[in-house]
């Protein structure tokens, strides 16, 4: 395989010439200069990190008998020996590497270690390499064992794993373990540099850096890059064939983007993404390269001198880490990271990109007294209005028009749906009666506005995702100097009904239905913690407890297993934006989210059933063919 050629060519023959693992190098050339041999070693690491590579070198270091035949076991392997000759070209009948993951069966094993009773044939030691040794079958493991207990002198083990949680402990114990560790992109980047000089080979450094970042730690993977490369290039590396080879988004777009949120400039974001949408460049990929980028800026923030002169990037790395705060940073690399997931459950990807990044708008700037662009959060800087006028719109777009909606017209959109089960009233006395958190952090609050107004607010919470009332916090409260975290407290009390345990069970069936609904599609509940959301009943909300409390009934015990809880109590914090406690009880859920979608199910059969009775087409069949019928429960529903 072509692909393969620099990997090998260029493979480390010495402990000298290997890239990276210097703990491991260390370790390994001092017991083999004070001869202190260990008779199994495991290597542990992701692929291509050079795993077989040091157990290529040690078996050499062991067996070599130098340049004049009279050497002995050594840091330093000659290469020119017989056994490093043979070694090197993977025909020495005493070193034998066995993929696990190909050879799962016993019997390669028990054959191996059947003749492993025989002295080595030319060699000083016969070495066993065992590659993905995780794979092994109990049974090979047991036949191992043996040996690994009671190895002869001339017998030495070299196991290799990308997975050693897999590896019983019994063998673990009797291995001299190594952990070998991703190389740095700068490490493989300087050893790229170095193989294309012997090469003859013209590179670009910014091709190189791409190659050494998609490499992500496996040298053999930058170098099977790299041959690709120079096959796309016709011989020589430049930026644009490996981004396009790649499939990379140029940089450029990145920063452009990361501007554009810095400065608040929704329709830049929106503009910047049409571009990416025209050019057909992936959103994923973008949103890696900004992922990529935020990480550095994150680091010049903190590390203003860990600029790295030779990044083609470097400037604009420095120009964006001072124009974002360091929180702000850190909030834009989560948004951007769980970002990726959501792409693909959006009606395309660019729509999924744009709500994504606009979501960074949705929180209040914190760098405000820095930027004189990104002014109060409570009087949006001009551009705003161009913003809203477009489909994806800012924060304090969105929260403006909710806030005075809702104090025209008290009615939360859940009610509209439900005008006669509910009627507006209900809400506005109830909580009128009760003294609500609400109130106690935010005195302010109950003077200046009429408590119908507050009650919309809370009763609007189901809808809308946390992030939108964030700026609420900031904006009703701009010159109160308390701490944030405060300010974030008031806000959330007054998104969920302020009154504790003040929600009547359709709404909190409501809330819970929506909010699971959220986590699953944000995909951060796996198959049984779904389970357990789907088929409880949310009893009760206590926003007054700190971390608020979320009172869930399930019915089937095994649901509640504290490890099921605990993943869903963080999803549900993540889902609603601060801290949260789930409590479980046992009882009969009566409204859960598993048993409104099977109502739900099955009042589109009916409908669906319906339909087709009254189709005329179907009415016709049936009268013209006196037999025929509706076979029950083969109408579906689309
Ligand atoms: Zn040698």
């Amino acid at each position: 395989m072509s692909t393969l050629v620099l990997a090998r060519k260029y493979r480390p023959r010495d402990f000298d010439s290997l890239v990276g693992q210097p703990h491991v190098v260390q370790a390994l050339a001092n017991a083999l200069t004070q001869q202190r041999l260990h008779h199994a070693y495991l290597f542990t690491g992701t692929r291509g990190v050079g795993k077989t590579t040091i157990s290529r070198i040690l078996a050499k270091s062991l067996n070599c008998t130098g340049v004049d035949g009279t050497g002995g076991i050594t840091a330093h392997p000659c290469g020119t020996c017989n056994a490093c000759r043979e070694i090197d070209a993977g025909r020495y009948i005493d070193y034998v590497e066995l993929d696990a993951a190909s050879n799962r069966g016993v019997d390669e094993i028990t054959q191996l270690l059947d003749q492993s009773v025989y002295k080595p044939v030319t060699g000083r030691f016969k070495v066993y390499m065992i590659d993905e040794v995780h794979m092994l079958s109990n049974h090979a493991f047991n036949a191992m064992l043996k040996s690994l207990e009671e190895p002869p002198d001339y017998l030495k083990f070299v196991l290799a794993t990308t997975d050693p949680q897999k590896v019983p402990p019994t063998v673990l114990s009797r291995c001299l373990q190594f952990n070998l560790r991703p190389l740095a992109p700068q490490t493989m980047h300087e050893h790229l540099v170095s193989v294309l000089v012997q090469e003859r080979i013209d590179a670009a450094a910014p091709a190189l850096q791409l190659i050494a970042r998609a490499a992500r730690g496996s040298m053999r993977d930058a170098l099977s890059l790299t041959d690709q490369a120079i096959a796309h290039g016709a011989g020589a590396i430049d930026e644009a064939g490996v981004r396009q080879m790649l499939g990379a988004v140029d940089r450029g777009h990145a920063v452009r983007l990361v501007e554009a949120l810095a400065a608040r400039d929704g329709a830049s974001v929106v503009a910047a993404i049409d571009q990416l949408r025209e050019l057909g460049l992936s959103a994923a990929g973008t949103l890696e390269e900004m992922a990529a980028l935020l990480q550095q800026m994150a680091v010049l923030q903190v590390v203003p001198e860990a600029v790295d002169a030779d990044d083609p990037d470097a400037a604009a790395q420095v120009r964006l880490s001072t124009l974002l705060a360091p929180d702000e940073t850190q909030l834009l690399y989560s948004i951007v990271l769980h970002g990726r997931a959501e792409l693909a459950l959006a009606p395309d990807e660019y729509s999924g990109l744009v709500m994504v990044l606009l979501r960074l708008l949705a929180f209040p700037s914190t760098k405000a007294d820095k930027s004189p662009s990104a002014s109060h959060a409570e009087v949006p800087p001009p551009r705003t209005a161009s913003t809203a006028a477009r489909p994806a719109v800012s924060a304090a777009a969105v929260s403006t028009p909710i806030r005075s909606a809702t104090s025209r017209r008290p009615v939360s959109p859940i009610d509209d749906r439900r005008p006669t089960e509910r009627p507006a009233g209900t809400h506005a006395d109830r909580h009128g009666a009760s003294p609500t958190p609400a109130v106690e952090l935010d005195p302010s609050g109950e003077t200046d506005r009429p408590s119908t107004s507050q009650t919309t607010v809370a009763s609007m919470a189901s809808e809308p995702p946390p992030w939108i009332d964030a700026p609420e916090a900031s904006s009703s409260r701009p010159a109160s100097g308390e701490r944030p975290d405060v300010a974030v407290e008031a806000a959330s009390a007054r998104i969920i009904d302020a009154a504790p345990l003040g929600l009547d069970s359709q709404r909190l069936g409501d809330r819970w239905t929506e909010t699971v609904r959220r986590m699953i599609d944000a995909g951060s509940i796996g198959a049984l913690v779904r389970e357990l959301a789907l088929q409880a009943e949310c009893v009760a909300i206590d926003t007054a407890a700190t971390p608020m409390v979320w009172r869930l009934r399930v019915e089937r015990e095994t649901l509640r297993a504290a490890s099921h809880c605990d993943k869903l109590q963080a999803a549900l914090a993540e889902a609603v934006g601060r801290p949260v406690r789930i409590e479980t009880e046992v009882g009969i859920a009566v409204d859960s989210p598993a048993l409104r979608e099977a109502a739900e199910r099955a009042r589109r059969l009916a409908e669906a059933e319906q339909t087709i009775e009254n189709d005329p087409l179907v009415r016709a069949l049936m009268s013209q063919y006196k037999t025929a019928r509706i076979v029950p429960g083969s109408v579906k529903s689309l």
